[in-house]
């Protein structure tokens, strides 16, 4: 179910508890800033999700309450992860669903990235 994107932080959703190391991830990057892991039900051949290491329940959330640190820290580590998953050529696809009209399903901010093959025309 598609969550309400205002609602306040749960420190009990499933990405907290990812980011708390209590339950587990297949982690490919790890900075202040960041944490990335594999998509436990991939959509692409490379389907990594990333998330702000804050407690942000969504991009909404996060572009008007994080800090530029905060900010530029997050924005850089998705760019490096893409960067060292070798993706920067032939091109990749980020995503961030937001609330119930984005399809937004767990209350913490993540970025999809989304490669590993062509993929088609964005379409909503
Ligand atoms: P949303 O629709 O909120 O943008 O996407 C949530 C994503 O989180 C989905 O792609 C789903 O497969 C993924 N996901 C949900 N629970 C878990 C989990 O426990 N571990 C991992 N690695 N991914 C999860």
């Amino acid at each position: 179910m598609p969550i309400d994107a205002t609602q306040p932080y749960d420190p009990g959703n499933i990405f907290a508890k990812i980011l708390r190391g209590e339950i587990p991830c297949r982690e490919v990057y790890r900075d202040d800033w960041a944490l990335a892991f594999h998509d436990i039900n991939p959509q692409a051949p490379l389907h990594i999700l990333v998330i702000p290491t804050g407690p942000y329940v969504s991009w909404a959330d996060f572009s008007a309450n994080a800090s530029a640190e905060e900010i530029a820290g997050f924005v850089r580590a998705v760019g490096d992860v893409a960067r060292q998953q070798g993706l920067v050529e032939p091109g990749y696809r980020l995503l961030a669903n937001i609330g119930q009209h984005g399809h937004q399903e767990v209350p913490h901010l993540h970025v999809h990235i989304f490669g590993g093959r062509q993929l088609g025309a964005m379409l909503p």
